[in-house]
């Protein structure tokens, strides 16, 4: 049975990420009541260890005196033990943004208990904070093409993303009972991640209902597809590093959400023997559509936008290169909000 924990003490509010581990553990649940009796919020922060902008968030939120808490708001502490190490995951550990929807592992369990929990609660919104650990511009993520979703998605900034795979994150858990988003607030702790988060959860607290107003104008990502490397290939990138298995150029991160031509110079590799995998939402590999192999260089086959490039290798091993991306079309979002009305 789940413990939820009332209040968070002046030790968690003044801790750094990789200090957390000494005073609460992973899947630690709180809840901050207030003297109106409103539709809580949830905050999920830390879901991986090295993105600490949920936590300065939650500690700013808390410790500003200026700031009035209209509605309650409950916590979910992530990975405090990959905090520790500044790591997304540590190596025995599951990602724990990929645990909400079943499976056999404790934290599976420990996700499903905390799922349960809020079965029974009237939720206002969820917000699950994030960072990018490549260069990117803050955005936020939906996993349904809902009105208010979208609308909450874009009061944290102008570009959306919508997906669907992985399925297995705490934000479309949560979509079935209450809107849902994950922020992704640039590199972790960079100012305007925290202030645009800061803000949006004062917003909410202060509405009664969200906004339904979605700027079709607004850029809407749909997120539906994701490279892979292979495990056994090394991966490098500029001049000095073309000993690796795949080379790709020192400045890959500053191409996230800029989009490729078909044509366009990808990166090289030191045999043929090393494969690039891009899959689909439906795990359908979809690699030659979108890239070419010409020799020992990998060339663009059709545009595309690209999101979450990072040259932390770490990262690109835990989870992937980089995910490939479409503009959603606006006539198409259009038709989609009048049917799920
Ligand atoms: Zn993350």
């Amino acid at each position: 049975m789940l413990k939820v924990h009332e209040g968070i003490s002046e030790q968690i509010l003044k801790a750094q990420a990789h200090e957390l581990h000494e005073y609460i553990s992973n899947f630690s649940v709180h809840y901050i009541p207030t003297v109106e009796k409103r539709k809580p919020i949830v905050l999920s922060v830390l879901l991986h260890g090295n993105e600490c902008t949920g936590l300065t968030v939650l500690q700013q939120l808390l410790t500003n005196p200026t700031v009035v808490l209209r509605r309650p708001l409950y916590v979910i502490f992530g990975n405090v033990e990959a905090a520790k190490s500044k790591v997304r995951h540590l190596a025995h550990q599951p990602d724990f943004n990929r645990i909400w929807m079943g499976g056999g592992r404790p934290e599976h369990k420990q996700a499903k208990e905390i799922l349960d929990y809020f079965n029974d609660i009237e939720i206002f919104a969820t917000i699950d904070i994030h960072n990018n650990t490549g260069k990117s511009p803050d955005y936020a993520c939906v996993n349904h093409l809902d009105e208010t979703y979208l609308r909450l998605a874009q009061l944290f900034s102008p570009t959306t993303i919508y997906f669907t795979r992985p399925f297995e994150v705490l934000s479309n858990a949560f979509s079935n009972a209450c809107p849902a988003i994950t922020l992704e607030c640039g590199l972790s702790n960079s100012e305007s991640g925290i202030e645009r988060s800061l803000k949006l959860i004062q917003y909410c607290m202060n509405i009664d209902l969200l906004p339904t107003n979605v700027s079709v104008e607004n850029e809407i990502f749909h997120s539906f597809a994701r490279i892979n490397i292979p495990p056994e290939c090394s991966i490098g990138f500029g001049s000095t590093e073309e000993h690796c298995d795949f080379v790709f150029p020192e400045a890959l991160e500053d191409n996230n959400f800029i989009m490729y031509h078909k044509g366009e110079y990808f990166c090289s590799r030191k045999s043929e023997a090393a494969i690039l995998v891009a899959t689909n939402e439906k795990n359908i590999d979809i690699t030659s559509e979108y890239f070419e192999y010409r020799g020992l260089d990998i060339y663009i086959n059709k545009d595309f936008t690209p999101s979450m490039f990072t040259r932390n290798k770490a990262v690109i091993y835990q989870d992937c290169l980089g995910y490939i991306m479409r503009t959603c079309d606006r006539e198409s979002i259009k038709k989609n909000l009048k049917n799920e009305k």
